[in-house]
């Protein structure tokens, strides 16, 4: 039998109203936040993600699926989706709509990863981006949305980790320093810590290696590097969260695993998974990056996956699936009839509706039925045909009831 291949997953049927579920949630708040829906596609010119996520950054050296189209041109799955965003926003000059831009996505992504717990080869982000400014109103708005977002689904246990990661100017002096730090070890480093060392030393902090973790132990941190202008910005975003009750934890630890970052960096992470549900940042460099003009922003992605295995372990109990409205059995040729011209109007008038396509009898109709948990059953056969009159039966009570068989009278009945 041929599987699937690692890391990826089937959504079943019966599976796939959780997702519906998170995925109309977090939809209903990004539009009352003002943010449009935006798709790209699945893959991209490799140069796009070399040049936006950064050609040191585990996603590029170690994650992309990257492969030669039959033209010979360097194509790669998305693993991110920031880049493709920033690329669509400059190739279709929304640099000059009214400012700033905002945007939602929702899509697969695809990365090589060490398939574990909460990592998967094909996973789904639901991310957001404020293109066109630069000011800490942008990030705390963003982050008060997150924190809706991950409020909502109710999920306990998620702390909002906060640092700021400077811009150009200070991670100059900043990264002599931690050069100096990092460059007492550097042979006990693993290889790829190795090459990052000399084009771009913050990456080290973000290895994953056991062995470079201890290492970077002590290391200096750029909280302590900022010039002025990135620290006041920091501090504006701190004011403003802590004005909003928006509790959160200042992480000087995190880096982000994207080279694009500047300033405020953000992640969600659940103490009860150990992993981190949604994170994000400011990119002010990135546009320009791409070759477009000087333009600040800031985005989150969610990973919808891990998002939906905590809720699943937490707050399953609060969704259900749909179970049908009414089941309609028959006998013979006649009420055949009847009952697929019946579910076909009630479908109309927005009723679920479910009657027998496999050519059951009675009973095993009615065995079915039960199964799918049906809200009502109607049976019908010649004689109810005839009269326009038939039983509807409360499948939840056992009640059961002479209606009128009309469609008026089964809408006002089952419901
Ligand atoms: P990590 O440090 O966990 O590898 P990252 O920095 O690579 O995370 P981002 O690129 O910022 O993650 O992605 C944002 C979110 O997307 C993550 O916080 C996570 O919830 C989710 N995510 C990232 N990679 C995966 C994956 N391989 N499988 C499932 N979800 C993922
Ligand atoms: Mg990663």
């Amino acid at each position: 039998m041929i599987q699937k291949p690692k890391g990826t997953k089937d959504i079943l049927p019966g599976d796939s109203y959780k997702w519906q579920y998170v995925e109309e949630k977090a939809k209903e708040i990004l539009e009352n936040y003002g943010f449009k829906e935006i798709r790209v596609p699945v893959f991209e010119q490799t140069e796009l993600f070399e040049r936006g996520v950064g050609d040191t950054t585990d996603v590029v050296q170690k994650e992309m699926y990257t492969f030669l189209d039959k033209g010979e041109r360097s194509i790669t799955l998305r693993p991110e989706g920031t880049a493709g965003v920033v690329r669509a926003y400059i190739e279709n000059g929304m640099a000059s709509l009214p400012s700033p831009i905002k945007m939602w996505y929702m899509m697969p992504m695809y990365r090589y990863e060490n398939v574990q717990k909460g990592r998967y080869r094909e996973f789904r982000q639901i991310g957001a981006e404020i293109i066109g400014t630069a000011s800490y109103e942008a990030d705390v708005e963003l982050i008060a949305m997150a924190n809706e977002t991950i409020k909502k689904f109710n999920i306990p246990g998620v702390t909002l980790n906060i640092n700021s990661i400077g811009c150009p100017t200070c991670r100059a002096k900043y990264q002599e320093a931690l050069k100096e730090f990092i460059g007492k070890n550097l042979d006990q480093y693993c290889d790829t810590c190795k090459t990052r060392f000399e084009k771009n030393p913050m990456r080290i902090l973000d290895c994953k290696e056991r062995k470079c973790k201890e290492l970077n132990q002590g290391a200096p941190v750029i909280l302590d590097y900022l010039c002025e202008e990135c620290s006041t910005h920091f501090e504006n975003v701190k004011k403003s969260l802590q004005f909003l009750n928006i509790p959160y934890v200042i992480d000087a630890g995190i880096v982000r695993g994207l080279d694009y970052y500047t300033k405020t960096v953000f992640e969600f992470v659940s103490e009860t998974e150990g992993y981190t549900v949604l994170a994000g940042g400011r990119y002010d460099g990135l546009v320009e990056e791409l070759g477009g003009q000087k333009t600040e922003a800031i985005g989150f992605a969610m990973g919808e996956d891990r998002l939906i295995d905590i809720f699943e372990k937490y707050a399953k109990e609060e969704i259900k699936d749909t179970t049908p409205d009414l089941y309609i059995a028959y006998i013979g040729e006649i009420a055949k009839q009847e009952s697929m011209n019946l579910a076909f109007e009630l479908r109309n008038r927005g009723i679920y509706v479910e009657t027998d396509i496999c050519g059951r009898s009675m009973k095993a109709s009615l065995k079915y039925a039960d199964k799918m948990n049906c809200r009502y059953l109607l049976v019908i056969g010649e004689e109810e045909v005839n009269t326009k009159q038939a039983k509807l039966k409360d499948m939840k009570t056992g009640e059961e009831k002479e209606i009128k068989l009309d469609i008026e009278s089964i809408i006002e009945n089952a419901k």
